[in-house]
């Protein structure tokens, strides 16, 4: 299966031969030797490509990268913007008004129409730059040999000639042709339509062979589900099999989601309402008073006007977008706009723990061999410090400490890195790295042994082998990995005099307790001597039942602090927090017991849960918080147990086997860094630090950006409403319009280009994290807001009406008396807007009236609008208006006021018992 790559030729790469080897010199790179191949591109795996030759194979070949999807010319984006019921019924209204010869008011209406879907487009625009913005974010990455070192870079620079290396879990960067092999399957089904994976070796196909059948291959888009593998690139960008059937991978985001769906499906009713009532309203104004058609069809042509919401759907797609923004600036990358939703609406986090909630900065710090237990010191991953024994000195000359050592670091695929400023860091995963960094401490030698064959590690397995060529001339199979499973495997242990004796597994199990007591990661160590097969190919089933147990290690992995207050917060906010880790249950439950997160049920293992049938685990899935030595395959019956007990789940997720569980997770969230492309793909969230203090921020931030559609609604349709009631009542009793369809159209445009975008900036509400979860089911305006959006309308309404009548039973213009009301309502609505700021409780607080500065910024916009409304001569011929002096802006103040102080008592009574109880007993 495996076969060493060997080094085709000497020669040095420079630019200009990269520049001369041609793509399609490779071109069947499947029917060629890899030796060849890599001959043809003038390329030793060791070494990678020198930055002068991948800079001139990117000039020669260009970006990896796909073109762009093809999407509408912005001229037909613009025209959808028409293709809307709502605004079908103001053409409607436009028509009328045409009929009627009242040209200003089609033309104005006809404007409206425009202006909305002008206002539409850059709005879908920015919305859709945002989301491109968090797309890029979200860019994959592929690791390249280049200079002799291996380099993460972006995909997109990655050239023909590159030496990459594949991991489970990667998606393949480029069309590769595979050197070398480890229990290597990839899931090919983008490009075969075949979703079981195809195994891979480094064998040549025959010349012609179908896609399928190039075992050799691995074809860019794929995606690696088990085993490990390197290669070279032959095909980048276009000229690779997914380019040239030309599809695009990543999937589309589209701005549609259930809430702008349920929205438009709302609209839909609500144009219907308006016909309805349109026809009623004509049919009242000429049945009961007579009143001339033409009058009733402009009154009509208002109505339609006033009651439609035509800002809505922009509103509510900013608002999503521009959330969706801010989260990923908190590093919750939003893949599908519908999580903001459900988000809002999480009751049971249920969380990795080594990296999320601990700090994945991994130090070695004791180890226990045979009956002797050595201390480390050092922090972090340099590589020194000192290892003792009873408070001496050790070094490598003691035999059992030299074959301990030696699994840990052949065994492993991480190295330390100095970086120029002089700290170490990693390239690998952090357990690997504290014991190359113990290996560093003891001046171990890796490169004295070779490694033959491997066995990579997963999370089913929980081990990983390789079959290493030691110094002295031995051929070894070195495991490192859980001590239970490695236990399991032994049947002798390794003597403090470097024999073997019969395994002592309960001595060796009160070691690991001792060290899991004390929240430290253990892993163990074993070999056996190697079979003529294992140098070829290391199996879970070659590995026997014979193994020499060598010792175990404690690894500390601190907590991260932020990550216990964020599990505060959570179950402040009646959220469930969850442990659902690979780790020993003992490291486990001290880990979360100094997190806060075991309610001292203590934890089950993966055995106990697979011991359980599905009734049984629902309990054990409510009761218990702490859930350890857990496969992938249990976190998806977790998820279904929790929701089968109407938790709302938002489960974490790094390996390729998660994705299931992610997928069926209300909330999927992926490990940005350490997770592989397979889970991001299956995630909603993706979080840019791995930190669970990031899951609650995103929870945080869902719940904001939904109380803010909910607030833009309850704002906006009491606009309509009340614009609607006010001609509704007029016509019904007879009376002159108080506005004037122009003016109607006026009210409309001013509030809703300003005010309502207002709330898209809105800052969350104190304590918005002391509240239960939103109940999914729930519509975003529940019955309670219903009431408040009639009750507001009909307030406005009637505060417009009175203060028109009263101008007019007081002998004022006409042009007056509806300039005055049509102020008022502009000016309801202002004072309105701080009311629903906080819409549940009381808003006359400056952490309400002053956090955001939008909404005075808006407020400002349209009291110049207004102001020229009722000053500007030209807007007088537009919208016959006239100018009103200071006492007349006093009782439009005042109307305010008292519109203001009226909702607040409103909320008082509508919102009381939740008001004056929003912090319920938090969920343990
Ligand atoms: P979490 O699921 O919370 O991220 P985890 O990282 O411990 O926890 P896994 O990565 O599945 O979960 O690891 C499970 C166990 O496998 C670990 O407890 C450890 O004993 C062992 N293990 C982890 N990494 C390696 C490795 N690189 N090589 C060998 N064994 C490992």
């Amino acid at each position: 299966m495996r076969s060493p790559a060997q080094t085709p030729s000497t020669r040095e790469t420079t630019g200009a031969d990269v520049a001369a080897a041609s793509a399609e010199d490779v071109a069947s790179a499947y029917a060629l030797e890899h030796q060849e191949v890599l001959r043809r591109l003038e390329v030793d795996p060791e070494q990678g490509l020198s930055s002068e030759a991948a800079a001139a194979s990117l000039e020669q070949h260009g970006p990896n990268r796909l073109p762009d999807p093809a999407q509408d010319h912005p001229f037909i984006r613009f025209i959808k913007h028409f293709n809307d019921v709502l605004i079908y019924v103001l053409i409607g209204a436009a028509g009328l008004t045409a009929l009627l010869q009242h040209w200003a008011d089609t033309i104005v209406i006809l404007l409206v129409v425009v202006i909305n879907a002008v206002v539409g487009f850059l709005q879908e625009g920015r919305a859709e730059r945002a989301l491109e913005g968090i797309r890029n974010m979200l860019s994959p990455s592929a690791d390249v040999r280049r200079e002799g070192s291996w380099a993460t870079v972006d995909a997109e620079l990655v050239v023909p000639g590159d030496i990459v290396r594949l991991r489970t879990g990667d998606k393949v960067p480029a069309d590769v042709r595979l050197i070398d092999t480890a229990e290597l399957a990839i899931e090919e089904s983008a490009l075969t339509g075949e979703s079981v994976p195809s195994e891979k070796t480094t064998e040549t196909s025959e010349q012609g062979a179908p896609l399928g059948d190039r075992t050799s291959m691995a074809f860019s888009g794929t995606m690696l589900t088990s085993g490990t593998a390197t290669g070279v690139v032959v095909g980048t960008g276009e000229n690779t099999e997914i380019g040239r059937i030309n599809t695009m991978m990543s999937e589309v985001e589209t701005l549609e989601t259930p809430l702008t769906r349920q929205i438009a499906r709302f609209g839909k009713m609500l144009s219907l309402g308006v016909l309805v009532l349109t026809l009623l309203l004509v049919s009242l104004g000429w049945g009961l008073h007579g009143t001339p058609i033409a009058e009733l069809l402009q009154a009509a042509a208002g109505f339609a006007v006033a009651a439609i919401p035509e800002g809505l759907p922009a509103l509510i797609t900013i608002t999503l977008a521009l959330g969706v923004q801010t989260m990923a600036r908190r590093n919750a990358i939003t893949r599908k706009l519908s999580a903001v939703q459900t988000l809002g609406s999480v009751t049971t986090i249920c969380s990795d723990k080594t990296g999320t909630l601990t700090k994945n900065e991994m130090t070695a710090e004791r180890l226990v061999l045979a009956d002797e237990t050595f201390e480390v010191s050092g922090t972090g991953y340099i590589p020194e410090g000192e290892v003792t024994l009873d408070g001496q000195r050790v070094t490598l000359e003691h035999s059992g400490l030299r074959r301990f050592v030696e699994i840990m670091s052949l065994t492993n695929d991480t190295e330390l890195i100095r970086n120029e400023a002089g700290s170490w860091t990693i390239a690998g995963e952090p357990t690997e790295g504290a014991l190359k960094s113990l290996a560093g401490k003891l001046a171990f030698d890796d490169d004295a042994a070779s490694r033959l064959a491997t066995l990579p590690f997963s999370s089913e397995n929980k081990l990983m082998a390789t079959t290493a060529a030691l110094p002295e001339g031995e051929t070894f199979v070195l495991v490192k990995g859980a001590p239970d499973r490695l236990l399991a495997r032994s049947s002798t242990q390794l003597t403090a005099q470097g024999q073997t004796a019969a395994l002592d597994a309960e001595a060796w199990n009160e070691h690991i307790d001792a060290l899991s007591a004390d929240g430290l990661r253990v892993l163990a160590a074993a070999c056996r001597p190697a079979q003529a097969q294992d140098r070829e190919s290391l199996r879970m089933e070659s590995l026997g039942e014979e193994l020499i147990f060598v010792g175990v290690v404690g690894i500390v992995d601190p907590p991260r602090q932020e990550a216990i207050d964020a599990i505060k917060v959570c179950h402040d906010a009646g959220i469930q927090v969850k442990m659902i880790t690979g780790d020993h249950a003992g490291t486990a439950t001290a880990i979360a017991l100094q997190m806060g997160i075991d309610n001292g049920q203590g934890a089950i293992s993966g055995a106990e849960l697979e011991a359980t049938d599905d009734e049984e685990l629902r309990t054990l899935a409510q009761r218990h918080h702490v859930f350890a030595r857990t496969s992938p395959e249990h976190k998806l019956r977790l998820v279904r147990a929790l929701q089968a007990e109407g938790e709302v789940v938002a489960m974490t997720g790094d390996g390729v086997n998660d994705a299931p569980a992610l997928r069926r997770a209300d909330v999927g969230v992926a490990m940005g860094l350490k997770g592989t492309e397979v889970t991001k793909d299956a995630a909603e969230v993706v979080l840019a630090d791995d930190n669970f203090t990031t899951i609650e921020a995103a929870v945080e931030e869902g719940r904001r950006i939904y109380d803010n559609l909910r607030k833009a609604l309850v704002f906006l349709l009491p606009t309509n409403g009340a614009q609607a009631t006010v001609v509704l009542f007029a016509v019904a009793f007879g009376w002159t319009l108080p506005l004037t369809p122009l003016q109607v159209l006026w009210v409309n445009m001013v509030t809703g280009v300003t005010l309502a975008f207002a709330f898209a900036f809105e800052p969350a509400e104190d304590g918005i994290m002391r509240r239960r979860p939103r109940d999914p089911d729930a519509g975003i305006v529940e019955t309670r807001h219903v009431v408040q959006i009639a009750v507001v309308s009909l307030l406005i309404a009637a505060v417009t009406i009175i203060v028109f009548r009263w101008r007019i039973d007081a002998g004022d213009d006409l042009e007056v008396a509806r300039t005055l009301a049509t102020t008022v309502l502009v000016v309801c609505q202002v004072f309105y807007l701080f009311s629903v700021k906080s819409l549940e409780k009381f808003s006359l607080r400056p952490s309400v009236l002053f956090k955001n500065k939008l909404a005075w910024l808006m407020v400002a916009a349209l009291t110049l609008l207004q102001v020229g409304f009722i000053y500007l001569p030209w807007l007088h011929t537009i919208f016959d208006t006239a100018v009103l002096d200071p006492f007349y802006l006093l009782i439009t103040l005042s109307s305010g006021v008292l519109v203001l102080v009226l909702t607040e008592l409103l909320k008082l009574a509508l919102y009381a018992g939740r008001a004056s109880n929003p912090h319920t007993a938090p969920r343990r």
